[in-house]
């Protein structure tokens, strides 16, 4: 039994249980975690532990023996599979039971698994765990050939690593533009001119028949047009279904994730859900409904978790923000897209350094910002104030983004 209990060890679980100890909260607390580790960094499973440049030492979110110098019980290799709301109690997969007296809800979300025939062959994976990057990097000696499914920010860095080491790269995605979800024009076709630069085999609007297999491994992807990509590896990102099963089975609110208030407060009562799996109405969005799956997020969210636990009514009202590194390009992102009417460029995408900005009824809602780090320390600022200034101006990247805010 505890006083709080956190169910995910990743971002939004770690992040959590690290501000109940710094907000001075002396109860009990658990982590419960299904991955075996304790809670470490998940971009770098397509950035910089994929490419070898990190060992996983040093993506640990805090070392090994931080939570328990903090009186945090990490409960590693624990799936909790239910939640009786009513009694206070979480079951596990191996049958125990924990009981709680505040629950935290971090569990992130799975990789979504293609539908076709072959999706759980051998050679075929999905990257979100660190066993999932371990699979990869184990099989890399023989593998010279890969497709990867799904031009998302995961899949493009991925290739992004896999073209650096040589292997031939496909990237299938079913839209007309890589990271159609997240990006407007200028930018996909930046990252498509780039990866098709670094020797990626970038293919738009295709769409996946199925994967073949020889002695159950994957040995290549047929397409809807009859045509065969050999493969020794084949990489699915094609975004997560978020883990909230037993939430939802115990009567919480949702579908896509689980819905939460502006304090991360699910419908169920003494539990709170943040991070990727939570669904949330989002200032920067237009007040839409979403699942924010950032780093960000999950730690802004837990914060906004935590200080309600201890009584606090601070609405959920954190700027969103996101990166993105493939080859020597440092993207890095302000404010949320959703709903732009309008885009500008500052700068030359020729010259590799340059910022989209997304406009909404004339207001600066978001900022792409490429090798170009001024504009994102800046544009954050004219998100904040949903500042609105002439594209004409905003164009001028010889003036500073900060001498634009009245
Ligand atoms: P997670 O960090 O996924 O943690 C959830 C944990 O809960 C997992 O360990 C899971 O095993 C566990 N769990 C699930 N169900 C249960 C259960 N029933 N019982 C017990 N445990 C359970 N974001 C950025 O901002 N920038 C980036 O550059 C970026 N790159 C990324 C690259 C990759 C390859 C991936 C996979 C993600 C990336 N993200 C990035 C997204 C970011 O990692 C997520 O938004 C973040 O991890 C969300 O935190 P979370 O706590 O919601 O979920």
């Amino acid at each position: 039994s505890y006083d709080v209990v956190i169910v995910g060890a990743g971002h939004g679980g770690a992040q959590a249980a690290l501000q109940l100890r710094t907000q001075k909260f002396e109860g009990s607390v658990a982590v419960i975690g299904e991955e075996p580790e304790v809670p470490y960094e998940r971009p770098p499973l397509s950035k910089e532990y994929f490419s070898g440049d990190k060992t996983f030492d040093r993506i640990l979110i805090r070392p090994a023996t931080f939570w328990a110098d903090r009186n945090i019980d990490m409960l590693l290799n624990r799936k909790v599979t239910a939640v009786d709301p009513t009694a206070h109690l979480l079951t596990l997969e191996d049958g125990s039971t924990v009981t709680y007296g505040k629950l935290i809800w971090a569990t992130g979300g799975a990789p979504r698994k293609l539908v076709c025939s072959g999706h759980d062959l051998k050679g075929v994976h999905g990257v979100r765990t660190r066993a999932d990057a371990d699979r990869m990097m184990d099989e890399l000696a023989t593998t010279e050939r890969v497709v990867v499914i799904g031009g998302g920010y995961i899949g493009l860095e991925a290739a992004a690593v896999l073209s650096k080491f040589g292997k031939h790269v496909t990237v299938l995605e079913a839209l007309d533009r890589v990271l159609a979800r997240v990006a407007a024009e200028p930018l996909s076709r930046f990252y498509e001119a780039e990866h098709r630069a670094h020797g990626v085999d970038v293919r738009l609007g295709v769409t996946v028949d199925c994967i073949e297999e020889k002695d159950g491994k994957a040995t290549g992807v047929r397409l809807a047009d009859g045509s065969v990509l050999p493969a020794d590896m084949v990489i699915v990102g094609i975004g997560i279904i978020p883990a909230v099963e037993p939430l939802i089975a115990a009567g919480a609110e949702g579908g896509n994730g689980v819905a939460v208030d502006e304090l991360c407060r699910t419908s169920l009562p003494d539990i709170w859900a943040i991070g990727d799996c939570a669904l949330h109405k989002n200032d920067f969005a237009d007040g839409i409904t979403m699942r924010l799956e950032s780093v960000q997020n999950a730690n802004d969210q837990a914060t906004t978790a935590v200080k309600a636990i201890l009584g606090g009514t601070e609405p959920y009202h954190a700027v969103p923000w996101f990166w993105s590194n493939q080859y020597d390009l440092r993207l890095q992102t302000v404010g949320l897209s959703t709903g732009y009417d309008q885009t500008v460029l500052r700068g030359d995408p020729a010259t590799r350094a340059f910022t989209l900005v997304y406009l909404r009824q004339g207001k600066v809602i978001a900022l792409d910002c490429v090798n170009v780090v001024k504009d994102y320390v800046q544009g954050k600022a004219l998100v904040v104030a949903g500042a609105e200034i002439a594209p004409e101006k905003l164009a001028d990247a010889s003036v500073p983004l900060k001498e634009m805010l009245a």
